[in-house]
């Protein structure tokens, strides 16, 4: 199996594995996703729950999105490494944290949040889609990234 598709927490206590396809991925440079990232930015990849295959327990925080929907952030609770994010718990529809897959070097976001809040130093892509905040349905676009 490819090691883009597969992944877990930095102490291993989390593992998963993905389907067969891997989503293209996105990033935001907000400040929220700067502390989750403890970094300048995170990258995503939007799936489904069901599209993983997971080993140990991820824990739980609540907090609210840009849109104002509560959001839950699922991590380990030994590393605490940040794994994925869903609207629901249990999670449905989720953001897989691309730092978190094995062999994440060669993924390149197709599309920037929030590039109003990118880190000094950090250059984008001019082909990239960029926002300089976020579209409104950001779900939509987030399900329509690279098409
Ligand atoms: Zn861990
Ligand atoms: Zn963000």
């Amino acid at each position: 199996m490819s090691d883009k598709l597969v992944g877990g927490c930095q102490c291993g206590a989390v593992r998963y594995s993905i389907g067969d396809v891997l989503p293209p991925a996105y990033a935001c440079h907000c400040g929220e996703c700067k502390k989750q990232s403890a970094s300048a930015f995170s990258m995503s990849i939007p799936l489904t729950y069901d599209a993983l295959t997971v080993t140990g327990l991820p824990k739980v925080f609540e907090t609210t999105a840009h849109s104002g929907r509560r959001k839950y952030n699922y991590f380990c609770e030994d590393c605490g490494t940040r794994l994925w994010h869903s609207g629901n718990n249990p999670p449905t529809a989720i953001t897989l944290k691309v730092g978190t897959l094995d062999g994440s070097a060669d993924i390149e976001p197709v599309g920037h949040l929030w590039v109003s809040k990118k880190q000094t130093g950090i250059t984008l892509d001019p082909k990239t889609d960029q926002h300089q905040t976020q579209p409104d349905d950001v779900i939509a676009w987030r399900n329509n990234l690279g098409q």
